[in-house]
């Protein structure tokens, strides 16, 4: 299995590289000059519906894409003490959603823990999962209690055959990812009439834009169906953001300035006006405050003024604040968006 980027002393496991390597990209019009044209500078949060926590960096997998460069090397995870400040804070808004991401987020010992209290507020609990995680041995049960506790499954899947997938995400993700959609379908998932939401997640395999979501969702519906015995509720396709080890992936492959002009030529204002900071809050493994997963793994804090650590959580403050761009977030704004809410696990 291959390695994060820190593990390898690679230089841009730095979000200041990355962010160096970002900011002078000569070949387009900086981020926020485009956003200004279509009448988006500064952009503002418009409410915060949507809580993000990402409880740390350690995964089963070590995906090529990973904007996270999580993996099994990574040591990252959020304590019980942050957890617990990330419940309280939950508690005195009426944020609808709770999403919950990593890594691989089942991995962390308080996961359950803030599922069942995120439920006993009365939200909506989505995990995103990379399945092959439910057929870890410590995981036996993880499909059980996810079921249980009504939580939306979003799950990674770049592709409905083996090959793309496992060239993205590793060698047998691909049969790994679909006895673990077969074990979700057993208990309801995916399934008209139930409760229990499993919607997938692809991205492209290359230095592409994704195609059109309603074309490829038919292809992922017939496809899975037909050939595994796999049902599902949607496909949400996202572009791949030019961060961390994707970012790697278009320098060694010598296409990063062609991926960044593909991104600023597919410049749609409607979806620069919808991207998801607008109506999130992204909590990290340690506690700190962000405007997104991006920023996030970017380093990348809330504007100043603003609270900086989720035990300073100020709904006010926060829920019309003003958003820190950069040219990563031409990642959001290419297309029609990223229909999922942004991140992948
Ligand atoms: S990368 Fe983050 S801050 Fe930038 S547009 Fe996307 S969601 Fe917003
Ligand atoms: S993309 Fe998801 S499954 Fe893959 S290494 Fe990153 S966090 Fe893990």
């Amino acid at each position: 299995m291959a390695s994060s980027l820190k593990a390898r002393g690679n230089l841009l496991a730095n979000p200041s590289e990355q962010l160096r390597v970002l900011t002078r990209t000569d070949c387009i019009v900086p981020f926020e000059e485009r956003m200004r044209r279509a009448g988006l500078d500064p952009l503002y949060a418009t409410g915060i519906t949507v809580f993000q926590i990402n409880v740390g960096k350690l995964c089963n997998q070590t995906c090529r894409h990973c904007h996270v460069d999580a993996g099994p090397d990574r040591r990252e995870t959020m304590s019980r003490e942050t957890a617990e400040l990330c419940i309280r804070a939950l508690a005195q808004t009426e944020m609808a959603q709770v999403d919950i991401t990593g890594g691989a987020p089942e991995l962390n010992p308080n996961f359950r823990w803030l599922v069942e209290q995120a439920k006993a507020l009365g939200r909506h609990v989505i995990d995103r999962c990379n399945l092959s995680v439910l057929l870890l041995a410590s995981q036996a049960d993880l499909a059980e209690f996810l079921a249980c506790h009504e939580v939306e499954v979003i799950a990674s899947l770049p592709y409905f055959r083996s090959a793309q997938t496992d060239a993205q995400r590793g060698a047998g993700v691909f049969e790994k990812s679909i006895l673990a959609l077969r074990t979700l379908n057993q208990l309801g998932y995916g399934r008209q009439g139930t409760r229990l939401l499993l919607n997938l997640v692809c991205n492209p395999v290359g230095a592409f834009l994704p195609p059109k979501q309603e074309a490829l969702e038919a292809q992922f519906h017939r496809s899975l169906e037909r050939e595994h015995g796999v049902v599902f509720n949607h496909l949400y396709t996202i572009t791949n953001m030019p961060i961390s080890r994707f970012l790697d992936f278009l320098r060694e492959t010598d296409n990063y300035e062609g991926y960044m002009e593909r991104l600023v030529n597919a410049f749609n204002p409607a979806a620069a006006a919808g991207v998801m900071c607008r109506y999130t809050i992204s909590v990290g493994w340690n506690g700190t405050l962000y405007d997104c997963d991006f920023n996030q793994m970017l380093d990348l804090p809330l504007h100043s003024g603003l609270p900086r650590h989720i035990a300073d959580f100020d709904a006010g403050l926060l829920h019309q604040r003003r958003i820190v761009t950069c040219n990563h977030c031409y990642g959001c704004t290419a297309g029609t968006g990223s229909s999922c809410g942004g991140s992948i696990a």
